[in-house]
C-alpha cells in the first residue's frame, strides 16, 4: 500500500489482501494495481474529512466534538476509514474507550435509566 504522511512523504507498506480489500470497500484507499493500494487521505486530511462531514457534532451526544472515533475500535478489528470512524467530542471518546458501540449505547441507555 502506497500513501503520504502529513509532511508529505510518500511511504510504502506490505498489508494482508484482506486489508486491502475493506479499506478499498470502505473508501480509504483506492486500487492502482493489481498489488498496489494507495491510500486516500494522510492522517491529518482523514481528520478532517471526518469533522467537517459530521459537522463537528459528536456522534454520540450531539455536542460539539474534535475528535475521531473509531465505531468499531482499532482492539476489535477496526479499521481507519470513513465508514468506521466518527466526530465524537473528548467525553464521549475518553467515557467509550475501546468499549464497541454496543456496549456503549447500552451503558449510555443505563445512565438515563438512573437518572
Ligand atoms: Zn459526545
Amino acid at each position: 500500500m502506497r500513501g503520504k504522511t502529513d509532511n508529505g512523504r510518500s511511504y510504502y507498506q506490505e498489508i494482508e489482501p484482506e486489508l486491502a480489500k475493506i479499506l478499498v470497500r470502505e473508501n480509504a484507499a483506492y486500487v492502482v494495481n493489481r498489488h498496489t493500494i494507495r491510500r486516500i487521505y494522510s492522517n491529518r486530511e482523514f481528520r478532517k474529512l471526518i469533522l467537517t462531514r459530521d459537522g463537528h457534532a459528536c456522534y454520540f451526544c450531539g455536542q460539539y466534538g474534535d475528535t475521531i472515533d473509531h465505531l468499531l475500535p482499532r482492539a476489535k478489528g477496526g479499521h481507519t476509514t470513513p465508514v468506521n470512524c466518527v466526530c465524537a467530542c473528548n467525553e464521549c471518546n475518553h467515557s467509550k474507550a475501546d468499549r464497541d458501540l454496543e456496549e456503549f449505547t447500552e451503558s449510555i441507555a443505563r445512565t438515563f435509566r438512573s437518572e
